[in-house]
């Protein structure tokens, strides 16, 4: 991120949700970045994303927690698409880990041209058979034009990425010069991250391999020829990470605990902090 070797051991903690082992986060000396150390291979990444229970490309699951998720899938929808339609200029829009789809398909539905990348082949399937949409492995395989797009989203995908720079790049190349890019990411600095260390699901280890604070964004993107103009709260993320890192330390599902926190973790936020549990930057390409 900023250049530096210099670096220390910052969290010991485990893939609570997957394989069981352990990994670790180091922290920049110099620069205070956060990142998974050692990170797995990027070829053998995959088998950390094996599973049925991985929500965000699962369609039938009946569990509890899953219902919910999709309860809190549809509202976001609604409110990144209203998002979208206020930063708009050009209704070309590209999703990158846009999942199975849902929030493309309303889009697609609000008259946007819609465009996505998806790696995990399971959910790209969805999103083309199902809601007929155009879903590209990867950006190399897509090989958009220069000024494609009005819009790109990320929605918590900038953590999963290996090739920071290089998508950074591509993404400048391909989104027009007045257009609008929107990262949504897990916030390390949150109330919730701070109250639950290792436990935090935010984290989500190995699966996350960097854990941006919102300077690291803002250094990170200004290297890359982009300004935030503008953050905003995900409030849902408090309580969804909060109920999986509450199962974390317990064993099982602890709903009123996991209820309270997060609604403190808005709380304070709201009263000051703005470090909600998952925050949306709005960037723009600078003028050069
Ligand atoms: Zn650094």
């Amino acid at each position: 991120m900023c250049k530096s070797t210099k670096f220390s051991s910052k969290i010991d903690s485990f893939d609570y949700f997957l394989s069981k082992e352990p990994f670790n986060i180091a922290k920049c000396d110099s620069c205070g970045f956060l990142f998974t150390n050692p990170r797995p291979f990027q070829e053998n990444a995959s088998k950390y994303y094996e599973s049925e229970e991985y929500l965000s490309h699962n369609q039938n699951n009946q569990g509890l927690l899953s219902q919910l998720y999709k309860l809190v899938r549809n509202y976001n929808v609604k409110q990144k698409s209203r998002l979208i339609q206020k930063y708009a200029g050009e209704k070309t829009i590209l999703d990158i880990g846009c999942g199975t789809g849902e929030f493309l398909n309303e889009l697609k539905n609000r008259d946007f041209q819609v465009q996505g990348i998806e790696v995990n082949s399971s959910a790209r399937n969805f999103a083309r058979n199902f809601h007929k949409l155009e879903v590209y492995r990867d950006l190399n395989t897509a090989n958009f034009n220069p000024d494609s797009f009005g819009v790109i989203t990320m929605w918590h995908v900038l953590e999963h990425v290996y090739h920071l720079h290089e998508t950074i790049n591509e993404i400048k190349r391909i989104l027009k010069d007045n257009g609008t890019l929107i990262v949504a990411l897990p916030n390390p600095e949150s109330y919730d991250a701070n109250l639950y260390g290792k436990f935090w699901a935010g984290y989500d280890l190995p699966r996350h391999i960097y854990h941006f604070s919102s300077s690291n964004v803002k250094n990170l993107f200004n290297a890359h020829g982009f300004k935030v103009i503008n953050i905003k709260p995900m409030y849902f993320d408090a309580y969804y990470v909060s109920l999986l890192s509450e199962k974390y330390i317990a064993g099982h599902m602890n709903y009123f605990k996991a209820f309270y926190r997060a609604s403190l973790s808005n709380f304070k936020a709201m009263g000051g902090s703005r470090n909600y549990s998952s925050l949306i930057y709005i960037l723009k390409p600078q003028k050069t």
